[in-house]
């Protein structure tokens, strides 16, 4: 992306101008291609849901669900790509509620092969403030005889510091309605710890993958995450580790108790498809150490 590229023509120096606009205007090409070919792909199907598991202390905790853009040739199209575009185009909003349809078909599915865990969509600020939101996620529980608490809506803060009344409303329907909400990100804005908890309807704190990687640099960035994490307990907020890639991190955030744990060490995010084949993996063996003594 632009950023990247500027980056890498800063490293390359300063006399690199013509490098650098070449970049730059690749990247501006590819950005306007995939803005016109985004407008099509909800009614071509070009989206796939992959799916990332999240494993308790012992047992499988929940399953997010994350968005990926697949071009006619194939091309996966990660969503730091494509997701910023969307979201400046109302698009976004029917995009995510397919998504959401998408996760609630899934979890019939896993009903019937008895796979069926807490399941995660992740909603942008369009999707979220959109008034057909609740209603919408309603009927499709009804429809299904899905307990709302089977469906986790993952935001981020930038969310709540827009329209603060606002979202508060929102979430606060969604909660009533036995929906769980999880703050995404945690830890990578700049809000205080003590503005976010006042929103009483989060029941999810996710540490970001950032917060987990630095946690071994300093005691400091060590007690840090400890305060978090203990603030979120007294709470009674679950905390999911997000990022989670070594045993050590594994060890360390254990030490801290949080609910649950997702990182490439237990899986990557996977076609959806693939969720029964991980689901039985993990169940099979339990804990980390277990499946380790598995293989
Ligand atoms: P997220 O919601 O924080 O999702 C976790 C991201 O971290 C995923 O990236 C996942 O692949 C990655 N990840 C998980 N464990 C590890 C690990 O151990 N190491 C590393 N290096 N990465 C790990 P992904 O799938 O590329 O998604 C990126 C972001 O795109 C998501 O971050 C989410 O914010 C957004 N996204 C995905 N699907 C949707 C969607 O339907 N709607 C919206 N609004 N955003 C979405
Ligand atoms: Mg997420
Ligand atoms: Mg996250
Ligand atoms: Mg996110």
């Amino acid at each position: 992306n632009a950023d990247a590229a500027l980056y890498r023509a800063k490293e390359a120096g300063r006399n690199n101008y013509q490098f650098y606009s070449a970049e730059i205007h690749r990247s501006t090409i590819r950005k306007l291609e995939l803005e016109s070919r985004l407008e099509r792909a909800l009614d071509e199907g070009q989206f796939r849901l992959f799916v990332q598991l999240q494993m308790g202390q012992e047992n499988i905790s929940g399953a997010e669900v994350l968005l990926r853009w697949q071009l006619p040739d194939g091309t996966l199209v990660m969503p730091s790509e494509f997701i910023p575009l969307l979201e400046q185009s109302p698009l976004i909003k029917s995009v995510e509620f397919w998504v959401i349809e998408e996760a609630c078909r899934q979890l019939v599915d896993w009903r019937e092969l008895g796979i069926m865990t807490r399941t995660s969509v992740n909603l942008s600020a369009l999707t979220l403030m959109s008034p057909q939101l609740p209603e919408f996620i309603g009927r499709l529980l009804e429809k299904h005889s899905l307990s709302a608490d089977l469906l986790e809506l993952e935001i981020t803060e930038r969310i709540l510091l827009g329209d603060t009344n606002k979202a508060r409303d929102v979430l606060l329907t969604l909660k009533n309605m036995g929906l769980n909400i999880a703050l995404d990100d945690f830890g990578t804005g700049y809000s205080s710890l003590g503005y976010l908890l006042e929103f009483d309807t989060i029941d999810t704190l996710k540490l970001d993958c950032s917060f987990i990687w630095k946690m071994e640099e300093t005691p400091r960035n060590r007690a840090i995450l400890e305060a978090v994490v203990r603030l979120a307990h007294s709470l009674n907020m679950r905390i999911i580790a997000e990022g989670v890639e070594t045993p050590r991190q594994l060890e360390l955030l254990r030490e801290l108790s949080c609910s649950a744990y997702q990182g490439y060490l237990f899986s990557r995010p996977v076609p959806i498809e693939h969720w029964q084949q991980i689901y039985q993996q993990w169940s099979d063996c339990g804990s980390y150490e277990k499946r380790v003594g598995c293989s």
